[in-house]
């Protein structure tokens, strides 16, 4: 396990050698939640989504929400936060990366970006940072293309969350080098657009198991990795039912590789920032509560205590301050 030496002075590292070698992967799922068990409206019940289904013991729907499947579970995650209207990315993203309740703070759902007021917020509370400042290698397993650095070079600002907070707390974003070496994954899995699209004729796409497997290896590398996939959110709002099939069947691969040969030493959580896709009935974000699922080593850690997204980070924390570090 890598450990970088500016965690050297800090009170809480311990001897590497005395470590037990345990890691953590955050899948981040933009917009889906535990919705009706209706195949004419639900996605989820009309694709067929094997590993999910194998993981976790079934599909949850809104009478059916929890599911323990003894070494995984699955529980909804309250994404309305006590603020009137729909939850959104901004202020839910937030809630979900600190722990602290941001649609609260500005009295409002607000989104896709982050609000100014709220970025202070996210620089000192946002899960890089304080798993960092424990001690723990941490990682966003997200690949940009040199297009993406760019843009940011050019001065726009307009950052999601996990990037913003990547930047923020000095966490280097992967690279098309990343891709090259396999340190990092394409926000779509299989990096279909690298090749045709954006420029790089030497980078190959992947089918999702096996980007799920490279996504696994990576894990193992680091104490604490972040993989966002956005795609889901997009594929609610487009409403379109064949994006939809792609976006979540190579999701349920991308699970596959990565449970394939086991969970020794991976924990794996699945978490999101409200509902959307789960409902292709309406292009908005729901008002569902939004999908957390746990499996591997220390799924039991966070089963039954994630009643709502701001409960996610403070639980992982928890875990890291326990038993990681
Ligand atoms: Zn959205």
């Amino acid at each position: 396990m890598s450990r970088s030496s500016t965690h050297g002075g800090n009170p809480h590292s311990v001897d590497p050698v005395r470590r037990r070698r345990s890691h953590f992967l955050f899948l981040f799922l933009d917009g889906v939640g535990i919705g009706k068990g209706d195949p004419d409206i639900n996605p989820f019940f009309s694709i067929d989504l094997p590993h999910f289904r194998k993981i976790f013991g079934g599909i949850p729907y809104t009478e059916h929400s929890v599911l323990d499947n003894g070494s995984s579970s699955v529980q909804p995650s309250d994404a309305l936060l006590g603020v009137e209207g729909l939850p959104q990315s901004g202020t839910g993203q937030t809630s979900l990366f600190t722990g602290v309740n941001a649609a609260r703070v500005i009295g409002a759902h607000f989104g896709p970006y982050p609000h100014s007021q709220i970025k202070p917020l996210l620089e000192e509370k946002n899960i890089f940072r304080v798993l960092k400042t424990l001690g723990a290698d941490v990682h966003f397993a997200n690949a940009f293309p040199k297009q993406f650095f760019e843009y940011v070079e050019s001065g726009h600002r307009k950052l999601s969350v996990t990037t913003m907070s990547c930047m923020m707390t000095g966490i280097p974003l992967c690279n098309a080098d990343s891709m090259r070496n396999g340190d990092g994954i394409s926000a779509d899995i299989t990096a279909e657009r690298w090749r045709s699209e954006l420029g790089y004729s030497d980078i190959e796409p992947l089918s999702p198991f096996d980007a799920g497997k490279r996504l696994k290896s990576i894990a193992q590398k680091h104490d604490f990795t972040m993989f966002e996939y956005f795609l889901t959110d997009k594929a609610g709002h487009d409403r379109n039912k064949t994006l939809t099939e792609i976006v979540l069947k190579n999701f349920d691969e991308l699970l596959g590789g990565v449970t394939s040969d086991g969970m020794e030493n991976l924990t794996l959580l699945i978490s999101s920032d409200h509902g959307n896709v789960e409902d292709l009935s309406v292009k908005t974000h729901t008002l569902n509560p939004s999908l957390t699922a746990v499996a591997g080593e220390h799924a039991g850690f966070f089963k039954g205590r994630l009643g709502s997204i701001c409960d996610v980070t403070p639980r992982i924390v928890g875990l890291f301050t326990e038993r990681f570090l």
